[in-house]
């Protein structure tokens, strides 16, 4: 008699922030990529840094399906950032195929932050942004309310991700009333971790993303590694075991999500 195996098939995943296009960490992109889609992962949005990556971005965004570009300015690297890059952003996203705008935001964690440069850039790609309807990559360390208050008072209504969120429950509602999702990263995969994981075990899921922020934050069992968009779902994994819940609800959620927030077909 046959046997019939059914194996049920996890829903394709989104990594909404990773940094593939640097070649120093992925010298072959595409091997990278095939590896990703084996692994579930069908689409995959590459964050900017500073100008010297973007044409590489939207170029690789052009050439293969399901990776799609954010440039952007990073408040990490203002020294990168040029008089006039905002005008060859604003052109890049009229012509080219963008979901958003990253990462950008500000940082009052490195030392010596140029806190009021940071926060012009900021603005300067909020308007941007809100002129070309296009949703915001936020990066925030240590400027959760200084983040939430300048989005209030310029009224940005497309919303975003916040990326590898590692704020407090509050200022995460905070952000999800402004229209964000809450992006989850390797974080999570790590005992220590208490307070993050208590937040996204907290979190209604319809608020919440996976992302790998590769080459960065590898999960914890790659922690000696470069991160790869190839080990999400150890962070769908482990996100299912902290609040208890199916992988197969939360992939599901979390790429709708990603989808609606980022505007994929
Ligand atoms: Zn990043």
């Amino acid at each position: 008699m046959d046997k019939l195996i059914t194996k049920k098939k996890l829903p394709s995943l989104v990594d909404t922030h990773c940094h593939l296009d640097i070649e120093r960490y992925f010298p072959d992109f595409e091997v990278t990529l095939d590896r990703s889609r084996i692994a579930g992962v069908t689409d995959l949005v590459i964050a900017g840094v500073d100008r010297d990556g973007w044409q590489r971005i939207v170029e690789l965004s052009r050439r293969y399906v399901g990776v799609h570009a954010a440039p952007g300015m990073h408040p990490m690297y203002l020294e990168n950032h040029r008089p006039g890059d905002l005008e060859t952003l604003a052109q890049l996203v009229q012509t080219e195929n963008v979901v958003a705008l990253g990462e950008v935001g500000l940082d009052y964690h490195i030392d010596n932050a140029d806190r009021s440069a940071q926060q012009k850039l900021f603005e300067a790609q909020i308007d941007l942004a809100a002129a070309s309807h296009l949703p915001l990559l936020l990066h925030v360390r240590k400027a959760h309310d200084q983040v939430l208050a300048t989005l209030r008072r310029k009224r940005f209504a497309e919303g975003g991700i916040v990326h590898a969120f590692n704020g407090s429950h509050q200022q995460a509602l905070q952000f999800v009333n402004l229209g964000f999702v809450i992006g989850i990263c390797g974080t999570i995969t790590y005992d220590r971790a208490r307070k993050i994981r208590r937040v996204a075990a907290e979190l209604p899921l319809e608020s919440l993303v996976l992302e790998t922020d590769a080459p960065d934050i590898p999960p914890a069992s790659h922690w000696r590694e470069w991160n790869s968009p190839e080990y999400l779902p150890e962070i769908l994994e482990a996100l299912a075991t902290i609040r208890s819940e199916n992988v197969f609800d939360i992939a599901g959620q979390t790429t709708i999500n990603a989808r609606r927030v980022l505007g994929l077909g």
